[in-house]
């Protein structure tokens, strides 16, 4: 099998040449045909996030050490069984979910492997992942049948639109004037408004820095589009019912939460980095809620793979390159020239 592997945190991942791992028990081995690029690579790639205050926290202490395969959107063919697996058949299609708990555990169990803390195996993120040309996927469970939806706009569905559901999920009742702000209008900000909008939010204000991907945001259904860098933007803002954070830079956070209404809401999801510095009389004084969101469950994302079969999803622009441009995906996402998605095409390099 091939992989880009991070060999150093920071520098370009390289492509290695390794065995095909043997499915052995429950296990499947999936052929990646398609792999998306996700902002959260770009974190793992560098090898920590900031905390602000100079603080950093190492993914390597949650079990990302170097070498190490990036990628937790892979979408592809099943190609090999362990002797203990049933329900699914070589040669179908499937998009793997790769918020994988340990599945032994209370939450687990409970359909909520993303809050496991006991032996996460999240593909990608502590185990092999996605930009390879196989991935081992512990159990068929975490297979979803996507059929009818396009290969490259599924492979996003288990990343960026599961979280945009799930923090979509943790907004309150909504009136129907209230307005919803996104904050962040790249690829998961633009699943977000998608999402928003298949659950009836109609006065969506979608925020971001930079003209193209505000563009994307009004094309997509927000009915407003606001140039955050404005000096009007908190003004602007103010009285939103709630805030879905998908950038979770200070600036963000402090706009968001700023602008919410008495009993409104603000849910980070973004892990841009920074700490917040926030008065607490307010937070009980306004009755707000500040809320994280961390992707999502399989239920969620069956959930998703649903609205998207249903055409209730408007897939966010999805670009599709050779996996041998996985660097300079990487690189383009980093200095925000990406609108919408980067998702690898592993199909020609199957070896
Ligand atoms: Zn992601
Ligand atoms: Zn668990």
């Amino acid at each position: 099998m091939i992989s880009y592997q991070i060999v150093e945190h920071g520098k370009p991942l390289q492509k290695l040449y390794q065995q095909t791992p043997k499915p052995a028990g429950t296990e499947v081995l999936v052929r990646v045909t398609r792999a998306g690029v996700c902002h959260s690579d770009l974190h793992i790639w560098d090898g920590y996030f900031d905390l602000g205050g100079g603080k950093r926290f190492y993914v390597k202490e949650r079990g990302c050490v170097p070498p190490f395969t990036l990628g937790h959107e892979p979408f592809g063919v099943v190609e090999a069984l362990g002797s203990k697996v049933k329900g699914v058949k070589v040669g179908q299609k499937r998009l793997v979910y790769p918020w994988i708990g340990c599945g032994r555990c209370a939450v687990c169990r409970a359909g909520q492997d993303n809050y496991c803390v006991s032996g996460s195996r999240f593909l990608g993120v502590n185990r092999a992942g996605a930009y390879a040309t196989h991935v081992l996927v512990p159990d068929p469970k975490y297979l979803v049948d996507t059929s009818g939806i396009d290969d490259a706009f599924a492979s996003t569905l288990a990343c960026s639109a599961v979280t945009a559901y799930s923090a979509a999920a943790k907004l309150p009742a909504l009136g129907p004037k209230d307005r919803v702000a996104v904050l962040g209008c790249g690829g998961l900000g633009l699943i977000g408004i998608s999402v928003l909008r298949a659950k009836g939010v109609k006065h969506i204000v979608g925020c971001d820095i930079d003209p193209a991907k505000l563009a994307a945001a009004a094309k997509g259904g927000a009915r407003e589009v606001l140039d955050t860098r404005s000096p009007e933007a908190a003004q602007a803002l103010a009285g939103i019912a709630a805030a879905l954070d998908f950038v979770g830079s200070p600036a963000t956070a402090a706009l968001g939460i700023g602008a919410l209404r008495k009993g409104g809401r603000y849910v980070i999801c973004g892990l841009y980095g920074g700490e917040l510095i926030h008065p607490l009389p307010p937070i009980a004084q306004r009755a707000i809620g500040i809320v994280g969101s961390y992707v999502g469950s399989l239920q969620e994302l069956k959930q998703v793979v649903a609205l998207a079969k249903k055409r209730k999803l408007r897939p966010a622009p999805v670009e599709t390159r050779p996996a041998d441009e996985a660097n300079q995906a990487l690189e383009d996402l980093k200095a925000g020239r990406i609108v919408g998605r980067v998702v690898l095409d592993f199909e020609a390099l199957a070896a």
